[in-house]
């Protein structure tokens, strides 16, 4: 395999910043590629925290006031915990202004957010092409999600045959990055027929559609969801070009960094089990159950979400189905961890008044809770409209926690339902449900409850999750290919601004 030069750019890499699963990717997968031999150059915006949390920093280029916003800097270190090299994009009227990653602390979306990517994505490709202190110039940028998606274009537009590749990651076909096709002179984008082409997305521009049309290679982030973003289940209105680009598509599984989330190591959980001795599983159970005022009950099956509470993880659904599956034998219990729409946050708060004892609700977002809650859990209660790749149910499963899940997009892909056959061969690892309803997703929690009362089945199932590989190892090699490929694509004209 070549030595390569990549430039990494998302809006959130772990530990600097993290809102979801995008973070946790773009922490993980550039640290395994860079296991592979190749260099790596991590660039994400300067947040507040992103700037308490990398290490070594240091001032290496001065940011102009190109877009009226202010000038700012580049500062180079690196992460502190794989120690790849890291520049932060730091525009303090941008990024450093109080508030969420992508929202106000209200929970509204920042009305600038289109500028404050697009000036992201201008910065990230000066260093992709050498400049603005840069240690090399790229031989191809990695660019991820609608933040992202103007990379590829300006590296088109930088054009000349050795201008770096591109590859889009798609994460999330529903976040496109919209912004009126007006305000494009002021973001610093040229207009053009040619350009206009590729941004624009019912009278919008589509920052989404500027990745996916300009890229040299487009990813996503597991085989099955490949195939569903060509199709208008799942496409967003974007399944044209995605189906236009198929040849340059490919769907990689993500994988999990397996040494932080690690059962028989993990600092964040209070004892430590692995497939073959659980014991210390109980522990963490017992653990959860004090410290969340449930009834202490070794045998109560506990079962947990953790995840947004938003409509495409189908909390909406949950909601409404948890009296149901609590009331179907006292002792089920059901602990929560989550934040997002404020009805649905209100709503889990009033049921956990009813059920005492029984349900514990955290609002929030905290990620030492999680693993204790995934190392304490029987059942993942997952459930997704669409779900990309999916996390949680890795992290679940890892932990020994069965999920139950709807088989879209990766989750289709990492968990085998039990089935009689999938039982009898020991490949199952946790239960499917078809339709997006509460009866369906009813009927897979009492399948999974029914399983759990039959300890040596159910240890099988939970010990062939537990021994699932989902490292980083087959992946990264899969992207290394993409990186060949795109590197390798035949000379193109360069487009005219
Ligand atoms: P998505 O990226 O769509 O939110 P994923 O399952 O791919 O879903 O990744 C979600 C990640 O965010 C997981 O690491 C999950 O544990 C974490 N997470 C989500 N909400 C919370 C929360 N409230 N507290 C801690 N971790 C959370």
């Amino acid at each position: 395999m070549l030595h390569r030069r990549i430039q990494f750019v998302a809006s959130e890499i772990y530990p600097m910043a993290k809102t979801g699963g995008l973070a946790d990717v773009a922490a993980s997968l550039p640290a395994a590629v860079a296991a592979l031999g190749s260099d790596v150059h991590l660039v994400m915006p300067g947040y507040e925290e992103a700037l308490d949390r990398a290490e070594g920093l240091v001032t290496s280029a001065m940011l102009p006031d190109v877009l009226g916003i202010g000038g700012g800097r580049v500062l180079t270190g690196r992460t502190p915990d794989s120690g790849l090299p890291l520049s932060l994009v730091d525009l303090p009227g941008l990024f450093r202004d109080g508030g969420g990653l992508y929202c106000h602390a209200d929970g509204t979306d920042r009305p600038n957010n289109p500028l404050r990517f697009t000036a992201l994505s201008h910065v990230a490709t000066a260093l992709a092409l050498g400049g603005l202190g840069a240690p090399w110039k790229a031989d191809a940028v990695h660019c991820n999600d609608w933040h992202t998606g103007l990379v590829p274009l300006l590296l088109r537009l930088a054009g000349g045959a050795a201008r770096p590749a591109s590859i889009y990651t798609v994460h999330n076909m529903a976040f496109q990055g919209l912004c009126p096709l007006d305000s494009l002179p002021l973001l610093g984008l040229p207009t053009s027929p040619e350009i206009l082409n590729g941004l624009e997305f019912y009278g919008q521009a589509s920052f989404l559609k500027a990745g996916l049309w300009f890229a040299d290679r487009i990813t996503t982030v597991s085989p099955n969801y490949a195939r569903e973003i060509q199709t208008p289940e799942f496409g967003f209105g974007l399944e044209g070009v995605v189906a236009s680009r198929a040849d340059r598509l490919v769907g990689i599984l993500n994988g999990i960094d397996t040494s932080l989330w690690n059962p028989s190591g993990s600092p964040l959980i209070p004892a430590h089990y692995s497939s073959r001795d659980v014991g210390g599983k109980a522990h963490c159970k017992m653990d959860v159950q004090k410290a969340m005022n449930l009834a202490v009950d070794p045998e109560a099956p506990l079962m947990v979400f953790i995840g947004r509470l938003t409509w495409q993880k189908m909390a909406d659904v949950l909601l409404h189905t948890v009296p149901d599956m609590l009331a179907r034998e006292p002792d089920r219990q059901f602990v929560l961890l989550g934040q997002g729409d404020k009805p649905l946050e209100q709503g889990f708060q009033d049921l956990a008044r009813h059920f005492p004892g029984r349900v514990s609700i955290q609002i929030g977002y905290s990620e030492g809770l999680a693993h204790r809650l995934h190392a304490a859990g029987d059942i993942l209660i997952h459930g997704s409209r669409f779900e990309p790749c999916g996390l949680t149910q890795l992290y679940a499963m890892r932990y020994g926690t069965v999920p139950v899940v709807r088989p879209v997009g990766g989750l289709a892909d990492t968990v085998v339902d039990a089935s009689d056959d999938a039982l009898d061969g020991g490949t199952a690892t946790g239960f499917h449900f078809a339709e997006a309803s509460r009866e369906a997703k009813l009927a897979a929690v009492n399948r999974a409850v029914s399983l759990y009362r039959r300890p040596e089945i159910w240890h099988r199932l939970r010990r062939a999750g537990m021994d699932t590989d989902f490292g980083w190892q087959r992946s990264a090699r899969g992207y290394m290919a993409v990186y060949e490929g795109a590197c390798a694509r035949p000379a193109e004209q360069t487009i005219r601004p």
